[in-house]
């Protein structure tokens, strides 16, 4: 069995979907719109979600759990919130089917269980929770809530994509409540940095961080702060977002609390989202056209051993070395692999671990076994090298640490270079057209300009950096005065 996956150059979107497919992360599902996360797929996921989980508690935060269902009613109070999200809301109107009289075998929808009244899927679980908090909260003293859940949600997508863009998704989101605006603020941006640290350390993506324009921000939010990769194909990503809240869902749900001297006041919030997004954005930042290229920092298979061998008697004498050698590996926390099922060859099991990115494959043979060698091919320069198998176990353990910095290496030489400063419209356009990656282009503000880039160009302003520098210029679109530089990019 081959598994041809179609190359970059060919159809960038083709190799995506191959990779994911073929990598044994996902599958197509009976749901439009809603994937299938496979074991694999699902084992990387879980490494992403363990690193993630442990940041937020280090970071004084607790996991709860809220309902998958919003009542209308409630999801209605914060008006810019609801407004923003209405149109992609699947809506629950009634509890129960039945028979269906004119069609045996069939079911219908009963009329008699009508919900009193409709349940919203969450796309977003603020209004849930903010309706929670008010009876959480009546004092200084129960404040700062800093409360996180582990879930899926439900946004009805029109144009899905494995991973990138789903129907329903999972994701963590993140809910505080503060007594003052500084503080809520801080949060926003402590947990963007804690996004960063994540996607940078763990993930070797590189990352922009940013605050969104008003067009793009959160709806209910004040301002939406987020991290922002590329992909390998020039387009950008949006990897994360936090969000300040300012008093909005306070407001809208009755929230206050007394403070020091007993005055009300209404609730500071934010709210903070990573999603499987993040799987996608692994797979398009360092693949290649032989497979997936996984970050070793969170791999399910850090390292997979296969032995090369002629008959019974050879397998038996690998089978004991290679098994001293697991024992090794992951004495030092290394998870690995060792794959001597007779059902494949070596050749076959080789391309089929490159195809789903294990960072380092080891070859034993009856030869090395003699020479006390083995040969450690590594899945991101493909290079080969004979290694003693004395104190091999330290020799894979820097590599691994050498493999991580050198894929976000690479990912950020890249990133760094697609990053142009344009001054003119047609630099501007052609720039999109023939390089692609970030924009650096002065904006006047508006946002009928941003949306007149967007319509014309399919380019959209994906941050304004936190790091950026003022300068005066002229707006790309009107040659208006500008203060600051923007990021624009076609994106996902
Ligand atoms: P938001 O609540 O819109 O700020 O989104 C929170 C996180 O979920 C962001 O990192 C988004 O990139 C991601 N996200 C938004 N929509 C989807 C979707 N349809 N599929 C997967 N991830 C999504």
């Amino acid at each position: 069995m081959s598994k041809e996956i179609t190359s970059r150059e060919q159809d960038y979107s083709q190799w995506y979907n191959d990779l994911v497919l073929k990598g044994d992360l996902a599958d197509y599902s009976a749901v439009r719109g809603c994937m299938v996360i496979k074991p694999y797929g699902f084992a990387l996921w879980e490494n992403m979600r363990d690193v993630l989980d442990r940041m937020f508690k280090d970071t004084g935060h607790q996991n709860a759990y809220f309902p998958l269902f919003v009542p209308k009613s409630l999801f209605e109070a914060e008006e810019k919130n609801a407004e923003g999200f209405a149109k992609e809301c699947a809506v629950v109107t009634h509890y129960r089917l039945k028979n269906d009289p004119s069609q045996p075998g069939k079911l219908m929808v009963d009329p008699e269980a009508k919900l009193e009244e409709e349940l919203v899927v969450r796309p977003t679980s603020e209004a849930i929770i903010w309706n929670t908090y008010k009876g959480w909260i009546q004092s200084y003293r129960d404040l700062p809530i800093l409360v996180n859940q582990w879930a899926n949600v439900v946004r009805w997508e029109m144009r899905t994509r494995l991973f990138l863009r789903t129907a329903e998704f999972l994701w963590q989101e993140g809910h505080t409540a503060h007594a003052s605006k500084e503080e809520a603020i801080e949060e926003t941006r402590k947990m963007l940095d804690v996004y960063a640290d994540f996607v940078e350390n763990w993930m070797a993506v590189p990352v922009i961080k940013g605050v969104k324009s008003p067009n793009e921000r959160f709806a209910g939010a004040e301002d939406t702060y987020c991290i922002e990769a590329l992909m390998q194909d020039g387009k950008a990503l949006q990897a994360g977002t936090s969000h300040f809240l300012g008093q909005n869902f306070a407001k809208a749900f009755d929230v206050k609390f007394s403070d020091k001297e007993n005055k009300l006041d209404y609730v500071w919030a934010t709210s903070w989202g990573v999603s499987t997004r993040l799987i996608g954005a692994l797979v398009m930042a360092h693949s290649d056209d032989d497979g997936l290229i996984l970050p070793p920092k969170i791999a399910p298979i850090q390292v997979v051993i296969v032995p090369i061998y002629k008959g019974d008697e050879q397998k038996a004498l690998i089978d004991v070395k290679a098994h001293e050698l697991v024992k090794k590996l992951k004495g030092l926390g290394i998870s690995v692999k060792y794959d001597n099922s007779d059902n494949s060859r070596p050749g076959w099991k080789f391309a089929e671990y490159e195809m789903k990115g294990i960072p380092v494959r080891m070859a034993i043979g009856a030869r090395d076994m003699q020479n006390n060698v083995v040969e450690v091919a590594r899945r991101d320069t493909k290079e080969k090298q004979t290694v003693s198998m004395d104190g091999i176990e330290f020799y894979v353990q820097t590599l691994l640490e050498e493999i991580q910095l050198h894929i976000y290496n690479k990912a950020k030489t890249y990133r760094d270079e697609h990053i142009t400063k344009a001054d003119d419209w047609n630099t501007f356009v052609n720039l999109l057209d023939t390089k692609g990656g970030f924009i650096s282009a002065h904006w006047d503000g508006t946002a009928e300009t941003e949306e007149q880039i967007k319509e014309q160009t399919k380019a959209t302003i994906r941050c304004i950096p936190l790091d950026a520098k003022e300068e005066a210029g002229k707006c790309i679109l009107t040659g208006k005065p500008s203060s600051v530089r923007v990021l624009f990019a076609r994106a996902y």
